[in-house]
């Protein structure tokens, strides 16, 4: 077992961070959709318990992981869903099982290849849409807007797969796989058929890209409805990332200090 109940260990920053994310009128979950975690300084991660609400989350709603037992589970071949589902079982309290959630793996497939103090999964409409569409892989390929651009910077496409091993290996492979090719981890993970993933240093971060992705899914359906996206385009994109105000913006308002 490598998950516990530790409610001590969840942060104000991490419980708002949830809240502010679960809100109705933001339409990024409903009932047990979603899940935050946050990285601790001895490589415990806090997550989300499974079937509990993001909006009323409380810290007996959240259970400790460790990465590193549950990255072996991910690059064991043999790994089956019955022994993720033991690894994920924090044991009993008042008399209520509790596991982590079965995302569990996304978050920590992520801190593999950075230690990201958060990690923000949600589902919303405006980007499952997109998502959910024939234009899912290449929706968010190019920016259309420039402020979309320095929040999201490049985004990674994850296609389909079931939530749980399945997701968890597929995800930590396209995710080796972009990070060699860029140098650097993405902010927004897309998932095809399913949602998003916010990845910063800071809560304020992990927010300001959830909610950059769902105006620009929301700018994309206009456009669509408006007879289709006109990109900026690679050429007019590529220097923005070389340019120091740019990349010290970006830091700034997405809160990533790598
Ligand atoms: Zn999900």
């Amino acid at each position: 077992m490598t998950a516990r109940i530790a409610p001590e260990l969840v942060s104000d920053e991490l419980l708002s961070l949830t809240e502010r994310l679960g809100r109705a009128d933001r339409d990024l979950v409903i009932l047990a959709e979603g899940n935050t975690s946050e990285l601790l300084a001895d490589g415990t991660i806090v997550v989300k318990a499974s079937g509990s609400s993001m909006v009323s989350a409380t810290a007996s709603d959240f259970v400790a992981v460790e990465v590193e037992p549950l990255l072996e589970v991910l690059r064991d071949p043999d790994a089956d869903q019955e022994r993720l589902t033991a690894e994920l079982d924090a044991g009993e309290t008042n008399g209520r099982r509790v596991r982590a959630s079965i995302e569990t793996l996304i978050h920590v497939a992520v801190r593999a290849f950075a230690p990201a103090r958060y990690v923000a999964h949600t589902h919303p409409t405006a980007v499952v849409s997109l998502l959910a569409s024939i234009h899912a892989e290449t929706s968010f390929a190019d920016a259309v807007y420039s402020d979309e651009l320095m929040v999201l910077g490049r985004s990674l496409y994850i296609p389909y797969a079931q939530p749980g091993l399945e997701l968890g290996r597929l995800f930590l492979e396209r995710l080796g796989q972009h990070v060699e090719q860029h140098g650097e981890t993405p902010s927004l993970i897309l998932l095809g058929n399913h949602g998003i993933v916010a990845v910063s240093d800071s809560a304020d971060g992990a927010e300001a890209i959830s909610l950059m992705a769902v105006k620009s899914a929301r700018v994309r359906l206009g456009a669509l409805q408006a007879g289709g996206i006109a990109s900026l385009g690679a050429d007019v994109t590529a220097h923005y990332f070389d340019r120091p105000d740019f990349r010290e913006r970006r830091a700034a308002l997405t809160g990533t200090v790598r």
